[in-house]
C-alpha cells in the first residue's frame, strides 16, 4: 500500500487514513464548488449575450482585418508596397499595386483570414500604419470562401486622422 511516494504498511490505521485522507480531498475539492457557485458570472454563453453587458474583447485582441482610411484625405493609407504579403508566413495576402510614387495604390486586396494565424507581422511591418485587425470577433462561417476578405470589405470601419 503506497501512500504518495511514501510506502506503507497495509494496516488498519493506514487505510483509515487513506480513507480519511480521500474524503477530505473530496470535501475540500466541493467547497471550491460551493463557492464559486454563489459568484458573480463572469462568462457569457456565446452567442446568447447579456444584452446590459456590452461585451468587448480586452485591446490589443486580434479580430478581423480593415484597411484604414485617413481622415483628412477620405482615401486608404495602403500604398500597396507589398510588404506585408511578403511577409506573412501563411501566404494568405495578395495585392495588386498601380501606379507610382504617390500615386501608387492597391486596385485589388484580398486576405484569406481562414488562413490567417493571426501573427500581426503585416501590420507591424507595414510602413503606413495602413492594416489593422478590429476587436470584431464574430467572423465564423461554415463556408471558408466568405473569410477571404477583398478591398470592399477591407475598407469599411476604421477611420484614423494622419500622424
Ligand atoms: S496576421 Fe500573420 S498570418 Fe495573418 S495575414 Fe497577417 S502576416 Fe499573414
Ligand atoms: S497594407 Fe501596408 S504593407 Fe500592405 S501593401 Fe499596404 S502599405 Fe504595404
Amino acid at each position: 500500500m503506497t501512500r504518495g511516494r511514501q510506502r506503507l504498511e497495509p494496516t488498519f490505521a493506514n487505510l483509515l487514513l487513506i480513507v480519511l485522507e480521500g474524503a477530505w480531498s473530496i470535501v475540500v475539492g466541493l467547497s471550491v464548488t460551493f463557492i464559486n457557485f454563489w459568484r458573480k458570472k463572469v462568462t457569457d454563453r456565446y452567442p446568447h449575450r447579456d444584452p446590459n453587458r456590452n461585451w468587448q474583447p480586452r485591446p490589443g485582441y486580434r479580430g478581423d482585418f480593415a484597411l484604414i482610411t485617413d481622415k483628412e484625405t477620405g482615401k486608404l493609407r495602403c500604398i500597396a508596397c507589398q510588404q506585408c504579403q511578403k511577409i506573412c508566413p501563411d501566404q494568405c495576402i495578395l495585392v495588386v499595386p498601380e501606379g507610382k510614387g504617390k500615386e501608387r495604390h492597391p486596385t485589388e486586396f484580398y486576405i484569406d483570414a481562414g488562413l490567417c494565424m493571426y501573427c500581426w507581422l503585416c501590420v507591424e511591418v507595414c510602413p503606413a500604419d495602413a492594416i489593422t485587425m478590429t476587436p470584431d470577433y464574430e467572423t465564423a462561417t461554415d463556408n471558408p470562401r466568405k473569410l477571404i476578405r477583398d478591398l470592399d470589405y477591407l475598407r469599411g470601419g476604421v477611420v484614423k486622422a494622419s500622424g
